[in-house]
C-alpha cells in the first residue's frame, strides 16, 4: 500500500512502544494518523509525549478515552494493537472488515517490509521467550554479521527497517496474539522457528487453550521444506504444524559457563544454542558458546543489579506468579545452605490466587518482606506459622531498606513479588526501578 496521503486508524497505543512505533513510521511515509485508545491520556502519557510533535504539527490526531465506529469506517487502513482481546468478537473491526477496511498490525507492517525472510530468527513459547530470544540475539553476534532484535520485547523495529539488510539476523519475539495477527494477514514464517514450550496461559485473550497452542503453530505454519524448526519440551507432536526440518530441543542444556542463574536458563541457553547452530551453521558451536558465556540476562528477570561484599541483590520485578517465585529461589538455592541467606520481598497486586505458598516459605528464609496489597494476607498467614522473620512493610522501598539492615555477608536480598505491580506501580518495569533505586540510595549512605 502507498502509505502517502492515506488515512491509517491505529487502535491501541500501548506503552511498550509498538503503538509509537508504527505512528511515527506510518506518519514518516505521509499518512495522516489517527490515533484511538480507549485508554485515558493520563495511563499514555509516556507515549504521548514521544508523539507530541507530530501531534502538535497535525499529523497524528487522536481519540481517547473510546473509540468511535466512524474511525474503522472512513479510513484507508486499521492497525491494530495485537493486546486487544478477542479481536474476532470485536465490533470495531468488525466494522472495518464490513467497510472493506484491510487490517493489520505492527508487527504486520514490519514483516510486509523485511528484506529475507530466511534469515529472521522467531521465537515463541509460553515461558522463556523474551530469555532465550535476547541470548539468540546476543549469541549471533558471533556470525559477525549485523543482528537486529524486536518484536514482542518492546520497541519497534519498523523505526530502523532503512538498516536491516538481506543480510542482516532479525531475532523477533512472537507473543500469541502477534501470531494470530500474522497468521491472518501476513500467512507468514521465519525462516528459522523456535517454540520454547507450551504451558496454559493466556486463555482471557484467545477464548480457548486450543485457539492459544494454535495461534503459536502460525510461526511454523507457513514454513518451507529449506526452513526449521526447533521444539522445545513437550512440543514432539508439534512436528505435523510445519513442512520445514525439525529439530527436537525438549532434552537440551547448555552446560558451558552463563552469568544468569536457574535450571531453567540453562534449558532456555541450549534452547538458543542449537537456534544458532542450525540458523548459521557456518559458525562454530564455540563461538556461539562463548557469547553465551557473556550474556548478562534481561532486566527484572533475576537480575544482578548489585553486588558487595558477597552480598547480591537480585531485582526480579517480571516475577508475577507463585511458580516464578519458585523457580526464583532454586535458582539462587545454596547447596550448603538452602534458601536460609535469601532476603525476600514479595506481594503486590491481588489478582485472588492463593498465595498461601509464598506465606509458607518464611520459616526457610532469612527474611520475608511483604509488600503491597497482598502483603498483609501474605504477613499474617506467614506470622501464624510461629517461626520465621517476617515483616509487612507496605512499600518496596522500606521492605529495601529493612532487609539490608538484616542482611549479613553472603546474604542475598531477592524482590520476586509473585504478584502483578498494578496495586502500586503501572508496570513491573517501574516496580523494579523502584527497587534498584532503593538499594542503591541505601548502598551510597
Ligand atoms: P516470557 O518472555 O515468555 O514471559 P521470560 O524469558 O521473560 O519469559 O521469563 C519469565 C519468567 O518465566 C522467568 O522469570 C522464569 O521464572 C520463567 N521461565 C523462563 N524460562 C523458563 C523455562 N524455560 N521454563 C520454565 N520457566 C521459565
Amino acid at each position: 500500500m502507498d502509505f502517502a496521503n492515506s488515512r491509517v486508524t491505529l487502535m491501541g497505543l500501548g506503552r511498550f512502544g509498538g503503538g509509537v512505533g508504527a505512528a511515527r513510521w506510518l506518519a514518516a511515509r505521509g499518512s495522516r494518523v489517527h490515533i484511538t485508545d480507549v485508554s485515558k491520556p493520563d495511563d499514555l502519557r509516556e507515549p504521548l509525549e514521544e508523539l507530541a510533535p507530530l501531534i502538535s504539527d497535525g499529523r497524528i490526531t487522536l481519540r481517547l478515552g473510546t473509540h468511535d465506529e466512524a474511525d474503522f469506517r472512513q479510513t484507508d487502513m486499521v492497525v491494530v494493537n495485537p493486546a486487544v482481546p478477542r479481536p474476532w468478537q470485536n465490533a470495531y473491526l468488525r466494522a472495518a472488515l464490513d467497510a472493506g477496511v484491510p487490517i493489520t498490525t505492527e508487527i504486520g507492517l514490519l514483516i510486509d517490509h523485511l528484506p529475507n525472510r530466511r534469515n529472521v530468527i522467531g521465537i515463541t513459547g509460553s515461558v522463556g521467550k523474551s530469555t532465550t530470544s535476547a541470548m539468540i540475539a546476543h549469541a549471533m553476534a558471533a556470525t559477525e554479521r549485523p543482528v537486529v532484535f524486536g518484536g514482542n520485547i518492546g520497541g519497534s523495529l519498523l523505526e530502523s527497517i532503512d538498516q536491516i539488510t538481506a543480510d542482516t539476523w532479525v531475532v523477533l519475539e512472537l507473543s500469541s496474539a502477534m501470531l494470530y495477527w500474522i497468521g491472518l494477514t501476513q500467512r507468514w514464517s521465519p525462516g528459522t522457528g523456535v517454540c520454547t514450550n507450551l504451558s496454559p496461559n493466556h486463555v482471557d485473550w484467545h477464548g480457548t487453550l486450543d485457539h492459544y497452542a494454535s495461534s503459536k503453530q502460525e510461526l511454523l505454519r507457513y514454513q518451507t521444506a529449506d526452513d526449521v524448526a526447533i521444539l522445545g519440551p513437550g512440543l514432539e507432536s508439534w512436528a505435523g504444524a510445519t513442512r520445514a526440518r525439525v529439530v527436537n530441543a525438549g532434552d537440551t542444556r547448555f552446560d558451558g559457563v552463563l552469568k544468569i542463574p536457574g535450571a531453567h536458563n540453562r534449558q532456555n541457553a541450549g534452547v538458543a544454542l542449537v537456534a544458532c547452530r542450525e540458523a548459521a551453521p557456518q559458525t562454530s558451536a564455540e563461538a556461539f558458546a562463548s557469547r553465551l558465556a557473556t550474556f548478562g540476562g534481561l532486566p527484572h528477570r533475576l537480575e544482578l543489579i548489585h553486588e558487595r561484599d558477597g552480598q547480591r541483590f537480585y531485582n526480579d520485578s517480571k516475577c508475577t506468579t507463585v511458580s516464578s517465585l519458585m523457580q526464583a529461589l532454586d535458582a539462587l538455592r545454596d547447596p550448603a545452605r538452602g534458601t536460609s541467606h535469601i532476603h525476600l520481598i514479595a506481594g503486590g497486586y491481588d489478582k485472588r490466587v492463593s498465595l498461601s505458598p509464598v506465606a509458607h516459605l518464611a520459616p526457610s528464609l532469612a527474611g520475608l518482606y511483604c509488600v503491597g496489597k497482598t502483603g498483609p494476607v501474605i504477613a499474617s498467614e506467614a506470622r501464624a506459622l510461629g517461626t520465621g522473620r517476617v515483616f509487612e512493610c507496605q512499600t518496596v522501598q522500606r521492605a529495601a531498606h529493612a532487609a539490608m539492615d538484616a542482611m549479613r555477608p553472603g546474604d542475598v536480598l531477592l524482590l520476586s513479588p509473585a504478584c502483578a505491580s498494578w496495586d502500586q506501580f503501572p508496570n513491573y518495569e517501574h516496580r523494579g526501578a523502584a527497587f534498584a533505586a532503593a538499594v542503591r540510595e541505601k548502598l551510597e549512605r
